[in-house]
């Protein structure tokens, strides 16, 4: 079984027995959760459309191990195209979900994985490469999702790892044994991570021979025993619980973080990518988050598409489409989704191959378009916010809209063009305001400024990476400077 439909992930991830709390109390059937349900629609589209014949050279590919079909969210980068195609699927993916799909952390842990593991080994002797080749093969044929789990809870950031006061606020190895090794720490923001079969952690930054033990990269099934999740909370996150659609404005998908805790969690041998080898963390971390910032140079401008299309929509419905400043705002904030696209198909097409084969992103391209990432989202949000009016944030309830006594009021006041329902302007409102300030802003907005790393992580790369000196070289060559 290569491919997986929507309905057999559905229940693959309910015979999982994982350990979630909100609320204070254990929620015993996440998959039914009112609150947690649209996380794990988006990740069921990933399934869907895998499916469908239109969507078949984006969504799926043949894996070069199994040799059969598999989805592209558990691929190995084989190609340039193969990075285009990658951008392109999570654009799509953006559109029909209008928020965060989370599959992809999994697919860019697996390509920083299979080319950092590759290198150690060749270093250092070990089998980290074998290891994680099992393991890929085993989530190819079963067409699992796999979350990426890097950002630990960093404690006093002026502390390295070894020197915090608490040593778990980064994850570590508290126990070597002869079959493997236990763990303990936590990652933060795990977006999806409850929606997933499996999670590879990885290490949160570059380590040091003192902090050896933090350098620390394996994979384990999400209901292993020790581990457990603490939904976050989400702005109107409990409108879900309520008996409304409108209210919700994206009713049936969303994107879900939790506090993940490994506490005292044993992986055997086979499932350890990176013990100790400390100075292989940086180039885990380095090619996830630069996979990961190509990826938002896809999915955020999905999300992008859909924020335009209502804030067009809502302008129809004012009865302001053919106002000149509106049409120009349309422009701009298409221009600004259009130029984040640019920069994902860009490092995607002038990506290369790495020593283990499978093929890396430009990392410079890849940081600016992050960095981009964390700025014009806000631009097209408040754009959106200009177009729709202050109606997205003090419209009354479905509850009232409902009302025999106050819906016709409603209706009567808060018409806009007299062709358009009531309920239809109110609609498209409510999603502009779940995109702009609701439960998806956290995957538009917030998780554009620091998912992924936050704007100054880009920047040191962006640092690293801007070759200034050669720029110093041609300016001097064009002014006859000697020196
Ligand atoms: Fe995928 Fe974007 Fe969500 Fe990251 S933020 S998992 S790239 S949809
Ligand atoms: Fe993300």
């Amino acid at each position: 079984m290569a491919l997986m439909t929507g309905e057999q992930y559905i229940e693959s991830i309910r015979k999982m027995n994982m350990e979630v709390y909100m609320f204070g109390k254990r929620i015993e059937s996440p998959v039914d959760d009112p609150i947690l349900r649209p996380s794990l629609n988006s990740v069921r589209m990933t399934y869907d459309l895998a499916q469908m014949p239109e969507y078949q050279d984006l969504m799926t590919t043949i894996s070069p191990y199994t040799h059969e079909r598999i989805n592209r969210f558990t691929h190995i980068h084989q190609s340039a195209e193969d990075l285009v195609k990658k951008v392109k699927m999570q654009r799509l993916l953006g559109q029909k979900t209008a928020s965060c799909f989370q599959r992809c952390v999994g697919m860019d842990a697996f390509n920083a994985v299979f080319s950092t593991t590759y290198e150690t080994d060749r270093k250092y002797g070990t089998h980290y490469h074998d290891n994680f080749r099992a393991f890929m093969e085993y989530v190819q044929k079963n067409d699992l999702t796999v979350d990426g789990a890097m950002t630990d809870p960093k404690g006093d950031r002026s502390k390295a790892p070894h020197a915090q006061d608490d040593p778990d606020m980064f994850l570590h190895i508290v126990e070597r044994r002869s079959d493997g090794i236990v763990v303990r720490g936590a990652k933060a923001h795990q977006t999806g991570v409850l929606n997933s079969h499996e999670v590879i952690v990885m290490p949160t930054q570059a380590m040091r021979a003192e902090d050896a033990d933090y350098a620390v990269s394996f994979a384990v099934p999400m209901d292993t025993p020790g581990v457990s999740m603490i939904i976050g909370r989400q702005s109107c996150d409990t409108r879900k619980r309520e008996n409304t659609t409108m209210d919700v404005g994206n009713s049936e998908f969303g994107g879900v973080e939790a506090l993940t805790i490994f506490h005292d969690v044993f992986v055997p041998n086979e499932r350890v990518f990176l013990s100790g080898e400390y100075d292989f963390a940086g180039m885990m971390v380095e090619r996830f988050a630069g996979y990961h910032r190509q990826s938002y140079g896809g999915c955020k401008v999905g999300v992008g598409d859909v924020l335009i299309g209502a804030a067009a929509v809502a302008a129809d419905y004012n009865g302001a489409a053919k106002a000149s400043h509106v049409k120009d705002k349309l422009i701009e904030m298409i221009h600004l989704n259009e130029t984040l696209y640019s920069c994902g198909i860009a490092c995607s097409s002038e990506g290369h191959r790495t020593e283990s084969g499978n093929y890396i992103i430009d990392l410079l391209l890849a940081n600016v378009c992050k960095q981009n990432v964390t700025r014009f989202p806000y631009e097209i949000v408040r754009l959106a916010e200009d177009i729709a009016g202050g109606l997205v944030v003090t419209a009354p309830s479905e509850a009232d809209f409902r009302d025999p006594k106050l819906g016709p009021i409603i209706d009567k006041y808060l018409r806009g063009s007299s062709s358009v329902s009531t309920e239809n302007r109110l609609r498209i409102l409510r999603l502009i305001e779940n995109l702009a300030l609701g439960t998806a802003a956290v995957g538009y907005r917030t998780e554009s400024m620091h998912g992924a790393g936050s704007p100054q992580a880009q920047r040191i790369m962006i640092s690293r990476q801007g070759n200034l000196e050669q720029k110093k070289a041609l300016a001097k060559a064009i002014a006859h400077i000697q020196e």
